[in-house]
């Protein structure tokens, strides 16, 4: 999605936004929802508390986080089917109306230029060798695959869900491929360099999605991966509540990113918090390694016991997640 870095500074909608807001006559609770079958880095069904009931759009959402192991995400949330629709006619007007100016596929080539040159200066030194293919998964327009592709080297693949953003990446001479990253069937391809760009959060399976990105990645070659990492932002803005989106299902953490890493079988190079809060993984393929669970379960109580006042803590299991 490469948000750009404005769009992860939320302010609770004022009387101005809010109107805006309702002028586009979206409704998220009238869309098709659906209840995650647990969580998705832990498995566990009955660890979730609710920690906040409305996003920073004003919408009715329902952010969880597991008592297990910290994960953060909404529950219920869209179909895939709905957020097609959302990304397709809502997410771009949205984001303008939150943000009181014009934010498309046009206005985001900037902020995506700025954030692929950095990107490239800071990958060229954990490459062993220029890669010869890369793989931008929810690459969007091409943008940053086509600036990693003239510094790095490499012939470029973007993937992304969007046929209108694809065929401005094929007119620019990128390779295209339409659909979600879990259902792309690569066969024996493999990339020497694999991205998936301030995307993460907006999926709705992070483990599927890193199993391909690990299945896709040459022995030698390198993934790059980018969370937006919600105590960072938690921390800038005051409260969880102001943390929330409609467009982001997931939200993760610097520990729970490193759990899902291990469990897909990534070892992290080297890793960098941006200025934006996003941690940046430079990754391996290695052995699928199990995280230290206890660590996670001791980080997600003590998050919970900041976050939740009494009498919500200790935690009721989320009716209906059975
Ligand atoms: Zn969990």
């Amino acid at each position: 999605m490469h948000d750009p870095l404005s769009m992860i500074t939320p302010a609770p909608p004022d009387a101005a936004t809010a109107r805006r807001i309702a002028a586009l006559g979206y409704d998220p609770a009238a869309q098709a929802q659906e209840l995650p079958a647990g969580c998705n880095l832990c498995g566990a069904r009955e660890r979730q508390v609710e920690v906040a009931h409305r996003d920073r759009y004003g919408y009715p959402t329902t952010l969880v986080v597991c008592g297990r192991c910290g994960l953060g995400y909404l529950s219920p949330r869209l179909t895939a089917g709905a957020y097609a629709h959302f990304y397709d006619r809502v997410y771009r007007p949205l984001v303008s109306a939150y943000h009181n100016r014009r934010i498309d596929a046009e206005t985001v080539q900037g902020d995506q230029r700025a954030y692929a040159v950095q990107l490239a200066d800071f990958l060229g030194p954990w490459l062993s060798s220029p890669p010869r293919a890369i793989l931008d998964v929810g690459g969007s327009t091409g943008v940053v695959g086509k600036i990693l592709g003239e510094q790095l080297g490499g012939r470029v693949t973007v993937l992304d869900p969007s046929p209108g953003e694809l065929a401005v990446a094929r007119a620019a001479g990128m390779e295209t491929v339409a659909g979600f990253v879990e259902d792309f069937d690569p066969g024996e391809r493999r990339w020497d360099l694999v991205l998936l760009c301030q995307t993460i959060d907006h999926l709705l399976d992070v483990g599927a999605t890193l199993a391909a990105l690990r299945r896709m990645t040459s022995s030698v070659g390198r993934a790059f991966v980018d969370v937006l990492d919600v105590d960072w932002v938690r921390e800038r803005v005051g409260s969880i509540g102001r943390c929330v989106k409609v467009d982001h299902p997931f939200y993760l953490s610097r520990l729970t990113a490193e759990a899902f890493l291990g469990l897909a079988g990534f070892t992290v190079v080297a890793e960098r918090l941006a200025g934006d809060g996003h941690w940046g993984f430079v990754l391996a393929p290695g052995q699928r390694r199990p995280p230290d669970w206890p660590a996670l379960e001791s980080r997600a109580a003590a998050f919970l016991a900041e976050t939740v006042p009494p009498p919500q803590w200790p935690p009721t299991p989320v009716a209906g997640t059975d």
